[in-house]
């Protein structure tokens, strides 16, 4: 490692938390979009007080929790469209809103649109909706898509100075059912991030962008000192000999010397993006965890984080990950939390 590369120009400014209070701002989630209401003639055969045949008046579901709502709108045979919106001093849970109103006469087979209370989206952690945040902060982002299409079990200290050792690449994980590479799953997600980030703005650089490469961990996590990433994001899935585990989980260093003075911010990037991932693809939460054994985090001066986007020795997790569709929306997941953390 070259000398006197940990200076972080903008990771300096990300990781006070002076600076990170003065800027507390929310960038992703736009006001919900309105739906068109609903037609003036059936507004007016509500005003008479007659429902014809086949519809059905809505009925008020404000106030009630999300899941009372969608029980009642659907014992009525109609669909339901839950959008989260920033809980400020409501319940979470509770519907704020809804659209077409209560008292609308609408088919049964109507979709009708609510708010819930969220404290997990919106300005509900404080601040105003700021959308170029991140692109006038020019923000970098490193991504490290993990693995490679082959292993190189040659070894490199585990941390700086370490006479402990580690593979340099361990063998990717393979699909019990697609057969599809842990290598190749990262990339394409590594991919869709880094489109997600750029919209915003930030400037994104990638360790590899083929499975045809040979970089140890050390040598990506230096790519991300050396690009002066304010956060270092490595994408992983996961296996296991237990073939029914699932879920989504995230990793920070923690628990050593090298990893004391990132330890703090990656964690906080850690459950911004583990609950970002959950929120939008469903999976389950197996929450995040800190580790103090992996090159790639020890040789970090920047903050970095794995998120484990699924098990590939689970058939249904396999088969997801196997999709461009649920790709995309994992990738929408860690970039939204990783949007989340540098506005913070
Ligand atoms: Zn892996």
């Amino acid at each position: 490692m070259a000398a006197g590369i940990v200076v972080v120009i903008f990771g300096a400014a990300a990781l006070s938390s002076g600076w990170r209070a003065a800027h507390r701002m929310s960038i992703l989630e736009p006001a919900p979009v309105t739906m068109v209401s609903e037609p003036t003639a059936l507004a007016s055969v509500a005003a008479s007080g007659s429902v014809p045949a086949g519809r059905i008046e809505v009925p008020s579901v404000v106030g009630m929790t999300l899941e009372e709502a969608q029980a009642l709108l659907g014992a009525g045979g109609l669909a339901v469209r839950a959008l989260a919106s920033p809980a400020g001093e409501t319940t979470p849970g509770a519907v704020l809103e809804q659209d077409p109103a209560p008292g609308t006469i609408v088919g049964r087979d109507t979709t009708i649109t609510v708010w819930y209370a969220s404290t997990s989206v919106g300005s509900a952690t404080g601040g105003s909706n700021d959308p170029d945040a991140v692109r006038r902060a020019r923000f970098v982002v490193c991504i490290d898509p993990g693995h490679q299409e082959k292993a190189d079990l040659g070894r490199e200290p585990i941390g700086p100075g370490a006479k402990q050792t580690t593979a340099k690449c361990a063998a990717p994980a393979y699909g019990v059912v697609t057969g599809q590479s842990e290598a190749e799953v990262a990339l394409e997600i590594a991919f869709a991030v880094r489109r997600e980030l750029e919209a915003h703005g930030a400037r994104v650089v990638l360790t590899r962008t083929t499975n045809a490469v040979d970089i140890s961990n050390a040598e990506r996590a230096r790519i991300a000192n050396e690009c002066g990433a304010d956060l270092y994001v490595r994408i992983h899935a996961g296996s296991d000999t237990n073939g029914d585990l699932r879920g989504v989980r995230t990793l920070y260093p923690a628990g050593n010397e090298w990893v004391a003075g990132i330890t703090a911010a990656s964690r906080t990037a850690a459950r911004e993006i583990q609950r970002s991932v959950v929120n939008m693809t469903g999976a389950r939460d197996l929450g995040s965890a800190g580790r103090n054994d992996l090159a790639g985090f020890n040789w970090s001066r920047v903050p970095v984080v794995l998120v484990e986007c699924g098990y590939l020795s689970n058939p249904i997790e396999d088969q997801r990950l196997a999709t461009a569709a649920y790709r995309a929306t994992v990738a929408r997941g860690i970039a939204a939390g990783v949007l989340h953390y540098l506005a913070k």
